[in-house]
């Protein structure tokens, strides 16, 4: 008998749009690249963040693309705030929110989360019975958001930790990735090891690398969800495929999604 296979991120395209998806049965989760979009200078050209200064119609284009090329009936974003808040969508509902996580068991409403560095973190059931996604920057990570996102799938699908599954997709890298004492402050607090996920920065003094995904690798693994390789591509050595809010300030969002498919 042969080994069941892992799953892996592919890219993919559809028209002119380019994004990688990872399937896993009926669970499909995506992350946009910012190629194929209708968006100008400097947004361009798939920025899905009606945030960030572009042209509302140029986002509302790029969405649909978007819900078009990964077949679904609509994608549910939120307004984000470096929060710990996360939030069960029902099927009827269209209202915006201001949380970092999203989680769901209908089937074709895409999740998303905004993202321009900081880590996305799919969260799915390993029989496809619910999906969610959170919105993990320093302060998303330091607050556990994605460990609250599974507790709450947990609980309300009635999954154990052991059936869930999660995945991350691109974000800054710890070499790029420099952040001042506040950011060690608040990981010492929240993380009892949290010094393993910095590194002093060899120019600065009181400044550190900060490895993102790591510290969510960690804080997953705890709980006792089984990880599905990521996606590790660094967002600011890749200007060609994704938006970073370090690296240009002015600048786009790229889309991560996840949705139940079936
Ligand atoms: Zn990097």
């Amino acid at each position: 008998m042969n080994p069941p296979t892992e799953p892996r991120w592919r890219q993919k395209s559809a028209g002119k749009l380019v994004y990688y998806e990872l399937a896993f049965g009926d669970v499909a989760a995506a992350f946009a690249t910012r190629q194929g979009g209708v968006s100008a200078e400097p947004y361009d050209s798939l920025n899905l963040s009606p945030e960030v200064g572009d042209r509302p119609e140029s986002v509302t284009r790029n969405r649909g693309l978007l819900e078009e090329a990964l077949g679904l009936a609509r994608l549910t974003t939120l307004t984000q705030v470096h929060s710990d808040k996360v939030f069960r969508v029902p099927f009827e509902d269209r209202g915006v929110r201001e949380g970092d996580g999203l989680h769901t068991a209908e089937h074709y409403i895409g999740l998303g989360v905004k993202v321009a560095d900081c880590l996305p973190v799919y969260v799915f059931a390993q029989d496809a019975s619910c999906v969610g996604i959170a919105h993990c920057g320093w302060r998303g990570t330091a607050a556990c958001t994605a460990g609250k996102l599974a507790a709450e799938m947990s609980e309300y699908h009635g999954v154990p930790a052991f059936g869930l599954r999660f995945t991350t997709g691109p974000c800054i890298c710890p070499d790029c990735y420099q952040v001042g004492a506040e950011v060690y402050e608040e990981f010492r607090l929240s993380f009892p090891d949290y010094r393993r996920f910095f590194r002093p920065a060899t120019s600065e003094p009181e400044m550190w690398h900060l490895d993102l995904r790591a510290a969510n690798r960690h804080l997953l693994a705890d709980l006792g969800l089984q990880e599905v390789t990521g996606l590790e591509l660094c967002t600011a050595e890749n200007p060609d495929l994704f938006y970073s809010a370090r690296r240009d300030q002015k600048t786009g969002r790229n889309l991560a999604a996840i949705a139940i498919r079936s």
